[in-house]
């Protein structure tokens, strides 16, 4: 069960509210967000059903979920929500485009990058500064100087970006630099990082593990929604099978899954789970068919001489004509591409 509250709650309603539950031997948490005020009650929830919470003061619905998440629940709002990124409204209305390198490598490679996503009608640039990698010799990021690389990429293009963090430790640091700080497949189920992110007033896009069932990837999800960031982006991005052909399996299933069970919006990141160029562009058609509210792709100046997964990125100018064609498609289920209208959030403030 959880009690919504507006975010304008005073903490005397907040406080009278978790005072009526923990009177009557409930246990309670509070997630105070930027949209709103929800004390959860944990365990067995069903004696407290009788309690006269709704006809509280800064009350403004009492909703029972029995499930092992709560806040990301399609039921506990009335409507799908909308993540707003610089002047970009994530969420199922419109549909959204990012793009840029894997990895940030030198300077010239992620502008070249950044230049050619933008022109081919991006909302968000790509870019990571911190890589995950299997294996501990291959390319790690620039780390700090691939941060300040991507700021030059923001600057000049106007357009907020996304990177990953790999660490706790590093959380303030990226989100100084980040409009949306990115939870990588191999950390979805890494909780304090989860909490850290979540104590951050940040947007989250948080990636499906790679052997993470959809409830166990709504579950993390909720870790980041109770510390009060409800600014939450999913993407789906291929999990593990028996097929070697692809790198993983998309599961294009997972998109009208979770636009079910939940309010938070949907990606799908087309370059790594199949790992191959000649996939991208299928897939990503695939994803906006599905109904996903975004794409998330690897584009490179030379993939060749790529540091980092070049076998899937596509070339600057394969991106323009699947761009267009994604808008088509979007058109064809009632959706469109949202604008690309550069604008910046208070990244550094
Ligand atoms: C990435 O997007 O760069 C990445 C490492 O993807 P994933 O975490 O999904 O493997
Ligand atoms: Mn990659």
């Amino acid at each position: 069960m959880v009690v919504v509250m507006g975010a304008e709650a005073t903490d005397e309603q907040v406080a009278a509210v978790v005072d009526l539950i923990e009177d009557a031997g409930g246990e309670t948490f509070v997630s105070r967000g930027k949209h709103r005020t929800i004390v959860g009650l944990l365990g067995d929830t069903e004696r407290f059903m009788a309690l006269p919470l709704a006809g509280m003061s800064g009350v403004d619905q009492v909703v029972r979920i029995g499930k092992p998440y709560k806040l990301v629940a399609a039921e506990s709002r009335p409507a799908a929500s909308v993540v707003q990124v610089g002047n970009v409204a994530i969420g199922r209305d419109s549909f959204c485009v990012i793009a840029g390198p894997c990895a940030i490598e030198t300077e010239e490679q992620a502008m070249s990058a950044a230049r050619a996503a933008k022109a081919a009608g991006s909302h968000v640039l790509r870019g990571d500064a911190y890589k995950h990698r299997t294996s501990p010799y291959a390319f790690q990021g620039l780390a700090k100087r691939g941060l300040e690389i991507l700021a030059q990429m923001r600057a000049e293009t106007g357009l907020p970006v996304v990177t990953e963090v790999l660490h706790t430790s590093d959380v303030d640091l990226v989100a100084s630099y980040a409009d949306i700080i990115r939870i990588g497949a191999r950390n979805m189920q890494n909780f304090q990082l989860l909490r850290e992110v979540g104590r951050t007033r940040r947007p989250v896009m948080l990636k499906r593990g790679l052997s993470a069932t959809i409830e166990e990837w709504l579950m993390a999800a909720e870790y980041i929604a109770q510390q009060g960031n409800e600014d939450i982006i999913l993407c789906e991005r291929g999990i593990r099978t028996y097929e070697p052909m692809t790198r993983n399996t998309l599961d294009l299933s997972a998109i009208p899954l979770v636009h079910r069970l939940s309010h938070l919006p949907v990606f799908v990141d087309p370059s790594h789970s199949s790992g191959k160029r000649e996939l991208v562009a299928p897939l990503a058609l695939a994803a906006v068919a599905v109904g996903a509210d975004g794409v998330m792709i690897d584009i490179h100046p030379h993939p060749e001489t790529a540091l980092c997964d070049g076998p899937q990125a596509l070339t600057t100018e394969e991106l323009p004509p699947l761009v267009a064609e994604m808008g088509r498609v979007a058109e064809a289920v009632g959706k469109s591409l949202a604008r690309q209208t550069p604008g910046l959030s208070a990244v550094g403030q």
